[in-house]
């Protein structure tokens, strides 16, 4: 059997760190902020290169808090991929403003920077990319577009760390950065943590603050805030694993190079990278017209795959009353029928990529 994904298998291979990370926080008696909180926002500001790192309970919320830290909210709209997990579309509609959504560029899963600048409209405060699968979006021309309409950059790195653009990593190109550390993301917690990262150091302070009930000082509450903060368990795990993280970026660059060699001339359509982009391989995404019955063969032979994403955010019952019609947005639509997520991550050896060809011969 080749799971898609073993969580168990990370722990498993630092174990004793991470019990010690645990026990240490147990021990501090500190257990809302503190030293491992602190300590992981400097070290993951610094991994990022950008000026400042402030920890959240989730990544949905870094989006929210970030787009309410540009003061985007009713009226302003924001532009989105269709192609993307519907936190980004989520964190959008809960700050009360619209969506502008934007196809993708079936080459690379990713906001098509060229369809953008037409979607522009008096209305638009922000353009929000996502770095869909590990795959930097092409951000150059999204942050010229940004200058000229004076717009906010709010990018989607929920899947991307350690992911590099034109050789420079993913966290400060926009005004704001936003990180999942969900358990399967590629720097996973062993429950919920977020971040944002930023060069802005008045963003960096309204998330922190937002974060915290509007409150910098305590009982003294300056806005309408809420509570999502970074958990220090969190934080003392995500430590212990971000100096693991570049070697486990390499096994799966090395696992998504098998597979580039495996799979080729299987007939089914495979990740393209573009020249200037270092993939995180969050996942290996797959097309092909004869998806189900791929799915199924896979199955058969003991290879887990997962459909990244089976429905589109504006096909979604939470999007019905947006009243968009399935064809209104056709590459969101014709890649949920072709794609197709094969195992990745850190403890699969690249020879399991034989093991798929031969599943396909
Ligand atoms: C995982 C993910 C999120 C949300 O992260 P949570 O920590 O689960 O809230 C947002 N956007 C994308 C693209 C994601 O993959």
């Amino acid at each position: 059997m080749i799971p898609f994904l073993d969580l168990h298998a990370g722990y498993a291979e630092l174990q004793p760190e991470i019990d010690a990370a645990v026990a240490r926080v147990l021990d501090s008696g500190c257990y809302i902020g503190g030293e491992d909180v602190a300590g992981f926002e400097a070290e993951w500001a610094a991994y990022c290169s950008a000026a400042h790192c402030v920890g959240t309970g989730n990544g949905l919320d870094a989006l929210i808090l970030s787009l309410r830290a540009c003061g985007i909210g009713p009226g302003d709209g924001v532009i989105v991929p269709s192609n993307t997990y519907i936190a980004t579309w989520l964190a959008v509609s809960a700050v009360g403003a619209t969506l502008q959504p934007v196809e993708t560029d079936p080459a690379t899963h990713n906001i098509d920077p060229a369809r953008i600048a037409a979607a522009v409209t008096p209305e638009t405060r922000a353009i929000m990319p996502v770095h869909l699968y590990g795959q930097p979006a092409d951000l150059d021309p999204i942050l010229e577009i940004a200058r000229a309409h004076d717009l906010r950059v709010i990018e989607d790195a929920a899947q991307a760390h350690g992911a590099r653009y034109k050789g420079r990593r993913i966290g400060a190109h926009g005004d704001a950065v936003c990180w999942s550390f969900y358990p399967g993301k590629n720097l996973g917690a062993m429950g919920d943590a977020g971040a944002v990262t930023t060069d802005d150091p008045e963003i960096a302070a309204r998330v922190r603050r937002l974060g915290n009930y509007g409150s910098d000082r305590k009982y003294v509450n300056v806005e309408r805030g809420v509570n999502s903060r970074l958990d220090p368990l969190q934080a003392a795990i995500l430590r212990v694993k971000l100096a693991h993280l570049d070697e486990w970026t390499e096994r799966r660059r090395a696992l998504a190079a098998a597979y580039a060699e495996a799979l080729e001339g299987t007939g089914l359509t495979l990740p393209q990278v573009p020249k200037w982009a270092e993939p995180a391989w969050h996942l290996y995404v797959v097309r092909s017209p004869e998806r189900d019955a791929l799915q199924a063969r896979l199955t058969e032979a003991g290879v887990g795959t997962l459909i990244h994403y089976p429905i589109p955010p504006h096909m979604q019952e939470a999007y019905a009353d947006l009243g968009l019609a399935p064809d209104s947005l056709p590459m969101a639509k014709q890649l949920a029928g072709e794609v197709l997520s094969l195992p990745m991550g850190p403890h699969l050896e690249p020879e399991a990529s034989w093991r798929l060809r031969d599943a396909l011969a």
